[in-house]
């Protein structure tokens, strides 16, 4: 009888102790990967303790507080961030900030690479910019502009869209083009954070200098795959 009890207790902890880990789990599907890089690996364009910070405080941060929606939202657990782009607006401003800001920033990283590192433009996306800007210059110069003149906090972009050309935007705070309250929609394959967190330390007020640098250290590479992903 009583080690019927101790071993129907012990199942009992067991058991309570499984839907906790699961219920942990279910209440933080959202994670921060480690960058694909070293945080000085992208110097001098961007210096190790803006990397440290922007990824280890801010983009942390964003998934903090987009996990915190899941007791609001429970669903969001089980959905992708595009998913969860493409229906933003029947979200609060919490989600639409931090959920835009995770997935943002985890394209960002991705889209950077050491000078000398991150390779050119493939003959296909060279081709779709000579079309769709003119040359790699004019688009540089377009999506320049479109980061120096977004007023406060937000993100330049190179998208393809639903007719597959490339486009040109700018979006406010951690809006994307993926979602659908965007001025602008489509697929992303290149983005520029243009906040101050981005830059500040080493460039202070100078965001057109830190723009410019920024081409150093682009990752063609990725930016090629996620255009021959996007015109599928
Ligand atoms: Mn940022």
């Amino acid at each position: 009888m009583l080690k019927s009890t101790v071993s129907s207790f012990k199942s009992l902890l067991v058991a309570s102790f499984l839907t906790l880990t699961a219920s942990v789990a279910m209440a933080n599907p959202f994670t921060l990967a480690p960058l694909p890089y070293a945080f000085d690996a992208l110097e001098p364009a961007i210096d190790k303790e803006t990397m440290q910070i922007h990824h280890g405080k801010h983009h942390q941060a964003y998934v903090n507080n987009l996990n915190a929606q899941v007791a609001t939202y429970p669903e969001l657990a089980k959905m992708s961030l595009e998913q969860i782009m493409a229906k933003i607006s029947s979200y609060n401003m919490a989600v639409r900030n931090n959920g835009g800001g995770h997935y943002n920033h985890a394209l960002f990283w991705t889209l950077m690479a050491p000078v000398g590192k991150g390779g050119t433009p493939s003959s296909a996306l060279a081709k779709a910019i000579d079309r769709d800007f003119g040359s790699l210059d004019k688009m540089k110069e377009a999506f320049e502009k479109a980061g120096a003149t977004r007023f406060g906090s937000g993100w330049a972009w190179v998208v393809v869209t639903a007719d597959k050309k490339l486009a040109i935007t700018s979006t406010p705070n951690q809006d994307n083009p993926l979602m659908d309250i965007a001025e602008v929609k489509g697929t992303p394959i290149l983005a520029l954070d243009v906040w101050e967190h981005a830059y500040y330390l080493k460039y202070q007020n100078r965001r057109g200098d830190y723009l410019k640098e920024w081409w150093k250290v682009v990752n063609w590479d990725e930016v090629n795959r996620l255009f021959d992903q996007a015109m599928k």
